[in-house]
């Protein structure tokens, strides 16, 4: 078995037995890239130079006898709408593509505290709108479990570069599902964290009530371990919880006895493909099997949630995004007649269709005698939907759903039709507007594509869906996610 097959755990226990040196296992992931990244395409930037000069750093202090943490000298691929200083930081745009930030995220700096090693920096959706990661300026991701298939998004160059070993962790965002529905379509596994236990600082802002930065992994010990790494008050972002976070990788016991489990009836309606309804069910079967209590319950909400994101959503991408103007960073019109033209050619030509689409739908949203009919109506709904996911955690533990209504489609067969689009986020978008965690792990195939479940728990609940999750690894021989043959 080659080191870029490893998860961090059993890389960080042969650095730590001295059987491989850093150097050696971002020798071996930047040796996968080498050999696959060309058809898989899943990152903008990468950066092998100061790579192997951060792996050098941590056989350094292994040769001095220092102790190293679990991330030291993994190799984590970063989204590129995560700042990093010095490094190319697009969001897949035309309207960034020369824009290298003078800091970093404060995720990023607290891997750097960890000694993590930065591969690169993913492809993704174009400011993260979009599901299958189509909408970057720059590049198409496939797939790594069938490359005439899209990796889902927006996040899709993260979970495909875990998927095919190109990484061994990476950082993605989810505002209304980019984490979790690629980490389902690509077969690893993604948290969404709650809203307000990781930093947006330095996260490039689509939607900031909804935003949260998130890990990609192939076991549940190294997205634990990840999300402890990143978790946590931070004096630059005042939404931030201040509160103690326990150590998710030791706090793993795989205990599901007696563990209610709520199946939301209408996660499993008419929208969602059969064969993926029955490969979550049987998986929730094998829980049972292990002790779990099963609930069918409802969220009635849910069919509203969809019409609600794209509002709030947008509404506050249009708000965030006024500030790409050609005067302060990334890209300007070459020739332009004044100021005003300036503006109106550099948004014309620095964004794509879909970032338009959601800047114009933001605007009509917030205008002056609809904000009151669109705007206030979604903020409302938000109340009862926080109230319903409530309701429910007085009956259960948590909440099992698909992660995504189906399997990777085919490259072009969503992207003319918005609508289609936006529907394959329906699994994941309720738990954004609740503030709530979601996680995503692999628990079967259709055709030999992977199929995603989620868990939603309450807020702050990280612990709990860890422990669930690592239960079902545990069911399933310690391993959910296999690197295919690429
Ligand atoms: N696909 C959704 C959208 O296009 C969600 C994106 C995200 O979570 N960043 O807005």
């Amino acid at each position: 078995m080659s080191l870029y097959q490893l998860t961090a755990k059993e890389l960080h226990e042969k650095l730590h037995r001295k059987e491989c040196s850093a150097t050696e296992i971002t020798e071996s992931v930047f040796g996968r890239i080498d050999a696959c990244e060309e058809r898989v395409g899943a990152y903008v930037t990468l950066d092998r130079e100061n790579a192997l000069a951060a792996a050098e750093a941590v056989d350094k202090k292994i040769a001095a006898g220092e102790e190293i943490g679990p991330l030291a000298g993994i190799p984590v691929a970063v989204k590129d709408n995560i700042c990093t200083k010095d490094v190319l930081t697009t969001c897949s745009s035309r309207m960034l593509y020369n824009f290298k930030p003078p800091y970093n995220a404060t995720v990023v700096e607290r891997l750097l505290g960890a000694d993590f090693v930065m591969t690169g920096k993913a492809n993704m959706d174009e400011f993260a709108m979009g599901s299958s990661c189509e909408t970057s300026y720059f590049k198409k991701t496939r797939n790594p479990h069938d490359l005439s298939r899209v990796p889902g998004g927006s996040s899709g160059g993260s979970a495909a570069a875990v998927a095919a070993g190109e990484a061994v962790l990476s950082l993605g965002s989810d505002t209304g599902g980019s984490i979790r529905q690629p980490a389902s379509l690509c077969g690893v596994i993604g948290l969404k964290p709650t809203y307000g236990s990781v930093s947006r600082y330095g996260l490039v802002a689509f939607a900031s009530s909804l935003d949260q930065i998130g890990p990609f992994g192939r076991c549940v010990e190294d997205v634990a371990a990840l999300y402890g790494a990143i978790c946590g008050k931070d004096p630059m972002d005042a939404t931030t919880a201040r509160r103690d976070y326990p150590d998710f990788t030791a706090a793993l016991r795989g205990e599901v006895k007696g563990l209610r489990i709520g199946i939301p009836k209408e996660y499993f309606g008419p929208g969602v493909d059969p064969q993926v309804k029955e490969t979550v069910h049987a998986a929730l079967r094998e829980l049972e099997g292990a002790g779990a209590v099963l609930k069918e319950i409802s969220l009635p909400g849910t069919d509203y949630a969809l019409s609600a994101y794209y509002i709030i959503s947008s509404a506050e991408a249009s708000s965030n995004l006024a500030r790409f103007d050609g005067v302060k960073y990334g890209y300007r019109a070459e020739e332009y007649d004044g100021l005003t033209d300036m503006y109106e050619k550099t948004r014309s030509q620095g964004f794509g269709d879909e970032v338009k689409r959601r800047i114009m739908l933001g605007t009509f949203v917030l205008s002056s005698g609809y904000y009151d009919a669109y705007y206030n109506k979604a903020k409302l709904f938000q109340k009862s939907l926080r109230a319903e996911f409530a309701a429910a955690f007085e009956d259960c533990d948590l909440i099992a759903t698909p992660a995504s209504p189906t399997t990777a489609f085919k490259l072009g067969e969503n992207i003319g039709d918005p609508l289609k689009m936006y529907a394959a986020d329906v699994c994941t978008i309720a738990v954004n507007i609740a503030g709530l965690p979601g996680l995503s792990l692999p628990c079967g195939a259709v055709q030999g594509l992977p199929v995603g479940m989620q868990f939603i728990g309450p807020r702050f609940s990280e612990e709990r869906l860890f422990d669930a999750a690592y239960a079902f690894q545990t069911i399933r021989g310690g391993k959910l996610c296999d690197i295919p043959n690429l």
